[in-house]
């Protein structure tokens, strides 16, 4: 049986996974962090979940970009809130539907996650299928454990991989693993482990790629009754998005993430948590306490250079690093590959596999 050795269990190593092993691969994830699913997993404080990264997704529609991959992979059986006809977005103070907004062909967009000024069209590529509505999920982690429990082969949590060889791996326990690898994290960082040779143009232009900026996460606990739950969320001047949480039986919600992009690693938690708190009306009053995260917190996380939320910048057509690598075996995956996001990461592992299986195969595996 053939083998497969994935690093990282963000949602492009479970993904690949998943395809692999239905091929007939042996498949073994190799996760530094003490439960998979990188970006997709969800934590909870005092008896409140909130997510890390995902929270919602959009593309699930009949026929959807996203739905058309995860349905063969069973994710569609997962409970799916079909949240609202389209995102809100409020602009000068102004609530507005995404689908009232128009998005001219060839024009420069900056709207909720500027990873770059990108054109319309490479952008709309992720964020034009949230016109059709969007969807959630009562929790990240329900995605990380319908693929783990997919995987033929093992997920090795706490196992953080230190060098990287052509078809074989090391990990910080001295293990070690053999066959084709793919790597699900930053291809720096990915490259930064290799021990053979690549072609200097190769290793320049990664070095060269930049990275999109980190976000700021403000989780909020709130007092009971104080905010009406909103199945929906909300970006602020294109900065700030509001994601409300755990409603309770009334229809309150009891917890608010806050979302918004940052270029400082470490910024002044307390003063940038204010001035997030304080741009929404009422919310101030209704907080009981509140946690935060940094651009530093995801980079301990998930080990991506500088803590970018989204890795490589999306700067197409400079920005296309491709899953094939010029190392024989060694294929990359994930956010940093293609698009970000749940869309673009589905997308990219389909490359990935593409490359590794072939269409036929592939195709076979994806037919409904
Ligand atoms: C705050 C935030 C909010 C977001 N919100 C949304 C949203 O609402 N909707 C949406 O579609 N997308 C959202 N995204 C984007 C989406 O979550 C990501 O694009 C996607 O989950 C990235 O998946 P990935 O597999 O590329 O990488 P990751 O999830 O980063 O996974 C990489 C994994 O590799 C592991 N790893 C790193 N180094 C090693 C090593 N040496 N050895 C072993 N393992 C290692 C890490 O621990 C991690 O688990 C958000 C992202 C962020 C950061």
């Amino acid at each position: 049986m053939s083998e497969a050795v994935i690093i990282g269990s963000g949602l492009g190593g479970l993904l690949t996974g998943t395809i692999l092993s239905r091929a007939g691969y042996h498949v073994t994830v190799l996760e530094k962090a003490a439960r998979p699913g990188g970006a997709l997993q969800s934590f909870t404080r005092e008896g409140l979940r909130f997510e890390t990264g995902f929270h919602s997704v959009a593309g699930l529609e009949e026929g959807g970009p996203l739905e058309c991959i995860f349905r063969p992979l069973g994710l569609m059986e997962l409970p799916w809130e079909r949240v609202m006809e389209t995102d809100e977005i409020v602009v000068h103070g102004v609530s507005h539907r995404l689908s009232d907004l128009t998005f001219p062909p060839g024009n420069t967009i900056r709207l909720s996650s500027p990873t770059g000024d990108v054109t319309t069209e490479e952008y709309s590529h992720v964020m034009e299928p949230f016109l059709e509505g969007s969807w959630r999920l009562p929790s990240g982690d329900l995605i990380v454990k319908a693929l783990v429990a997919q995987i033929n082969g093992t997920v090795r949590t706490g196992c953080e991989v230190t060098a990287i060889e052509p078809g074989r791996v090391q990990c910080k326990d001295g293990s070690t693993y053999e066959g084709i690898i793919i790597a699900d994290i930053h291809p720096r960082l990915a490259f930064s482990l290799f021990k053979g040779h690549v072609r200097p143009a190769y290793l320049h232009r990664l070095q060269a790629l930049e990275d999109g900026p980190g976000i700021f996460t403000v989780y909020c606990k709130l007092r009971p009754e104080t905010l009406p739950y909103r199945p929906w969320s909300t970006f602020y001047e294109g900065t700030l998005m509001c994601h409300y949480g755990n409603p309770d039986a009334k229809g309150f919600a009891r917890s608010v993430d806050l979302l918004t992009f940052c270029d400082e690693k470490e910024p002044d938690r307390t003063a940038l948590a204010a001035h997030l708190i304080h741009r929404i009306p009422g919310l101030q009053e209704a907080i009981d306490k509140y946690w935060t995260s940094t651009p530093a917190t995801w980079e301990r996380y998930t080990g991506t250079p500088g803590g970018s939320a989204y890795g490589i910048r999306k700067k197409a057509p400079s920005c296309y690093v491709h899953p094939r690598t010029p190392v024989p075996g060694f294929y990359l995956t994930g956010q940093n590959c293609g698009l970000h996001g749940v869309l673009g990461v589905a997308e990219t592992a389909l490359t990935t596999c593409r490359e590794i299986l072939g269409e036929e195969c592939l195709n076979q595996i994806m037919q409904r």
